[in-house]
């Protein structure tokens, strides 16, 4: 679903990610952990095509995304991205954030937009909120309409950039929870948290990625938690830190 090859790329000098490979298959969960600045929003940026990269290749369902010849607004409106801010429309009803991108980027008319959307947003549990506008929401609430937006769109894969490290600690949990249950659907997640204890429960892979964007560590979930003695001093280091 996802294939990234030998990805390096570069802010002027600086290099922030340095041959990166990371294979994604259909329904796969693969969490993405590493220090501040290591390169993690860089990587998933990239595999929608929102970062430019240098060297190497990303293709998403055989789509080859650096391709100048690929319609990107085309792919992007198949891979669902949710982001630590929730970048909600503010002047728009939920339903209206719901809806606005099936119409524009997919056609969909009003009335299969709202269906869809109402559908998704009952999924996340805030069918009640339709009406109201994301400054009455919570930000858990928030996400939560995040989450549901990118699902209208009928994605392919969802990305996740650290999406419960902007939220109140009490709200991390029924995030968390939708995200659990998607993956338990069959979804193919590629998420970027520190939220070891979703990893430990749904992932099928934990990928630690150090500073200058090195991938030090891809490997099982049961490998990754039940032997601690083979990860990498950095990433054992790491772990220390935020367990
Ligand atoms: P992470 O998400 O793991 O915290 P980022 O992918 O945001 O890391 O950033 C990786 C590195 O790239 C950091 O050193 C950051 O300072 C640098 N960086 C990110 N965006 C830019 C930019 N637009 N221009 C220059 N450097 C950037
Ligand atoms: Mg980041």
């Amino acid at each position: 679903m996802i294939e990234i090859n030998n990805v390096s790329k570069w802010y002027g000098p600086v290099q922030v990610l340095t041959d990166c490979s990371v294979q994604i298959s259909k329904g796969d969960v693969v969490v993405v952990c590493g220090p501040s600045g290591s390169g993690k929003s860089t990587l998933i940026k990239a595999v929608n095509g929102l970062e430019p990269i240098q060297k190497g290749t990303i293709t998403v369902d055989g789509v080859p995304v650096n391709d100048p010849r690929t319609n990107l607004p085309k792919l992007r409106s198949r891979v669902g991205m949710v982001f630590q801010h929730f970048e909600l429309f503010p002047h728009l009803s939920v339903t209206e954030n719901l809806t606005i991108a099936q119409i524009k980027v997919l056609g969909r008319s009003q009335d299969e937009a709202q269906a869809r959307g109402l559908k998704m947003l009952d999924r996340v549990g805030l069918m009640a909120h339709k009406d109201k506008f994301p400054g009455q929401l919570s930000g858990g609430q928030q996400q939560r309409v995040a989450i549901a937006r990118a699902l209208s769109m009928d994605p392919i894969v969802m990305l996740f950039d650290e999406p419960t490290s902007a939220l109140d600690p009490e709200m991390v949990g029924e995030v968390l929870d939708v995200m659990v249950k998607l993956a338990g659907e069959g979804m193919t997640m590629m998420v970027v948290t520190h939220e070891m204890g979703f990893a430990r429960k749904v992932a099928n892979r934990v990928i630690f990625i150090d500073v200058g964007g090195r991938i030090l560590e891809d490997c099982g979930k049961e490998e990754f938690f039940g032997h601690p003695e083979n990860r990498q001093a950095r990433t054992k280091d790491f772990l220390n830190k935020i367990l």
